[in-house]
């Protein structure tokens, strides 16, 4: 079958020579942008409890919870590995040595094969990067900053409470360490249209990066956002059209960057809309069939590293 993306099962098989799944763990984490450090509503569109099981249900140590995920999992997938993957919340928000603690319990577990780490691109101190600098030479490890959108004014928009620059600036440190790098980026946003998207391409194309996770903006309740989506402030894009953004994206995004996910997916009781993020697999064939039409793939528009059209291009 045909493969219009690098995916990151791929990734994984020739990395690990085996199947990888990974498993949510969350750790409890707060986050500046809720606790009043940077803001106390958040980013418009988040609530945590739609990203983890264990806030859902109630948060387990780190080992019970890594038990369950894998519990879950393994008799459809008794050959993988497993990666922790500290998922919701600010997974680098507290003292390095708190944070040593909590990552080598994870790594202490011994079906455990490495982590996922994800936060925001303004809480990657230097001391926090040494230590993830120093645990990726003993385990694999990834750590995914959270940036949704190259362009300040969406990222204001979003309430992010942080800048374009401040992601760039934690690129930089992270790659003089280097550590593999995966960004979050949201299409579709607000205010922002086809050539947004392909500018946060081009941009993210020029950056040591290993790995994308591409969203679509969808509407989980008890959010702002949900209450914008409700007066009818907000335009979500249709399926289509958001398989046109995100094929648009790809194109110009480097054959070897690892797409994990094409789209996102909060649980059915919590979402709101669109309808069709309910549907795992409507997007991937959303995307693969516009992929066909255009008779593409990814990377085929893309530049070398350092050609792209400069800022504001
Ligand atoms: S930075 Fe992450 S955890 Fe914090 S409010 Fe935004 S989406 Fe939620």
């Amino acid at each position: 079958m045909e493969e219009y993306y690098y995916p990151l099962s791929r990734y994984f098989r020739q990395t690990f020579g085996r199947p990888v799944r990974k498993v949510s763990v969350d750790a409890g984490f707060s986050c500046p942008n809720r606790d009043g450090t940077i803001a106390a509503g958040g980013c418009i569109f988040c609530d945590n409890r739609a990203f983890s099981p264990a806030r859902r249900l109630g948060i387990g140590s780190i080992t019970q919870q890594i038990d369950e995920g894998i519990a879950r999992v393994s008799r459809r997938f008794a050959e993988a590995a497993f990666i922790a993957y500290f998922q919701p919340s600010t997974n680098t928000y507290a003292p390095v040595d708190r944070l040593e603690a909590i990552y080598r319990q994870a790594i202490g577990h011994p079906k455990i094969s490495g982590l996922a780490i994800g936060t925001r691109p303004d809480c990657v101190g230097d001391e926090v990067l040494d230590l993830l600098a120093r645990l990726s030479r003993e385990t694999w490890l990834s750590l995914e900053l959270g940036l949704q959108s190259s362009c300040d004014q969406t990222l204001a928009f979003l309430n992010r409470g942080h800048d374009f620059a401040s992601f760039l600036d934690a690129v930089k440190r992270a790659s003089q360490r280097n550590l593999r790098l995966g960004v979050h980026v949201i299409l579709g946003l607000p205010g922002e249209g086809r050539r947004q998207c392909r500018r946060t391409a081009e941009i993210l194309a020029d950056l040591p990066i290993h790995s994308i996770k591409l969203h679509n903006l969808y509407v989980v309740r008890d959010t702002p956002l949900a209450e914008l989506w409700a007066a009818g402030q907000i335009p979500l894009p249709s399926l289509e059209e958001y398989a046109d953004l995100a094929v648009d994206f790809l194109e110009r995004t480097p054959g070897d960057v690892v797409i994990e996910r094409l789209a996102g997916d909060a649980p059915r009781d919590f979402l709101l809309a669109p309808a069709w993020s309910a549907d795992k697999n409507a997007p991937r064939q959303a995307i693969e069939r516009q992929f066909a039409r255009r008779g593409t793939r990814q990377g085929a528009l893309a530049h070398p590293k350092g050609e792209n059209p400069p800022m504001g291009g």
